[in-house]
């Protein structure tokens, strides 16, 4: 706009340091600038359309309407550790995989950087807190939406905007080797987590589609090559579903399988889908899981399971909104 370059300066700090949802707060911004601005650009484009707040952790999920009439949802968590906010990258996904519900209707389109980055900076306002951490683990994948990603990421480690350190991002994937030997090479050392959820090619060809494409001699290799280049210790996350991926043999098949990589194994009761006929794996199958992982020397955590009772899983609250109104961009019932 033929601007000198400090009011850049200026304009990012009110988008990215001070979070501005409109133009006429850049107060040290001429007014004719301001009303320029405000001609060409709109700062906010996500309109919180629902929330649901957990009874049992204070966990929240939103529903927030895009410019365009899409609608996302991003989750609000509380940990002793810090909060952390997991959000979409996609408006639907199109990987597939069998027990996940934001797949059911395919991909709509890639969110920009703008509209991932809104997500965080929108529930830290809302809520009023402090975010600590941010899991590229909403609706869509990361990887699959690349460019976009890592611009969010960029923005969001600037220190001249919210300056979150990269290890407190993690993106988690279904497994594109070469994306994440890409990412290895970023110079962004967020925390990789490999959606691996079973132990062997066979196992996993019929839970994720996307195992069809690229093996596990593949999909292993190239997180050993990002721990290799980042330092960063990869995350293994393991969706126990019953009597499908959580007997003792496949527990040791995985030991096997991760052998002495440092790595760290997060197992997920899986959260039932409607849509779907699987179920969890009893309490007893998972600590026996556990068990065995940990007697053969590799890390394992139970993931505490959050917003239970408020469709904590992947993609619910998308779904059944959209099922039953279609989103219009110029109402928002819940937040005049
Ligand atoms: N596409 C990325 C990130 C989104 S999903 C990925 O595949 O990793 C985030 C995590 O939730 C993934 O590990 C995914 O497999 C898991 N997930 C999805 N639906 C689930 C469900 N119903 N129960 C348990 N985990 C689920």
């Amino acid at each position: 706009m033929g601007e000198k370059p400090f009011r850049a300066k200026q304009i990012f700090s009110w988008l990215h340091e001070k979070q501005a949802e409109d133009v006429s707060e850049m107060t040290d911004l001429s007014k004719t600038l301001r009303e320029a601005l405000s001609d060409r650009f709109c700062l906010t484009v996500l309109k919180p359309v629902d929330v649901l707040v957990s009874k049992l952790d204070g966990t929240r999920k939103y529903l927030f309407g895009l410019a365009d009439g899409n609608v996302i949802e991003s989750v609000w968590m509380e940990y002793h550790h810090g909060n952390s906010v997991c959000i979409s990258t996609q408006a639907g996904c199109r990987m597939g995989c069998r027990f996940c519900a934001s797949t059911i209707d395919g991909l709509v389109r890639n969110l920009s950087p703008g509209e991932m980055l809104e997500q965080v900076y929108r529930m830290g306002r809302l809520t009023g807190k402090r975010v600590s951490n941010v899991v590229l683990m909403g609706s869509g994948e990361p990887l699959d939406n690349y460019g976009n990603v890592v611009r969010f990421i960029r923005l969001l480690t600037d220190k001249r905007g919210l300056g979150l350190s990269a290890r407190s991002i993690t993106i988690s994937t279904c497994g594109l080797p070469a994306e994440i030997r890409r990412l290895a090479g970023e110079g962004l050392p967020v925390t990789l987590a490999l959606s691996l959820h079973a132990p062997s090619d066979e196992k996993r060809r019929e839970l994720m589609p996307i195992a069809r494409k690229y093996s596990l001699e593949e999909v292993l290799p190239a997180c050993d090559y990002y721990f290799k280049q980042t330092g960063r210790r990869v995350s293994f996350e393991y969706s126990l579903v019953g009597g499908v991926n959580d007997t003792r043999e496949e527990a040791m098949a995985l030991s096997a399988l991760l052998g002495k990589r440092d790595c760290h194994v997060n197992l997920i009761p899986v959260n039932p889908v409607k849509e779907r006929k699987y179920v969890r794996s009893s309490r007893q199958a998972v600590a026996d899981f556990k068990n065995v992982l940990e007697k053969n020397e590799i890390n394992a955590t139970i993931r505490r399971e959050m917003g239970r009772d408020i469709n904590g899983a992947c993609g619910q609250l998308r779904r059944s909104y959209t099922h039953e109104h279609t989103y219009l961009p110029s109402d928002s019932p819940f937040f005049p």
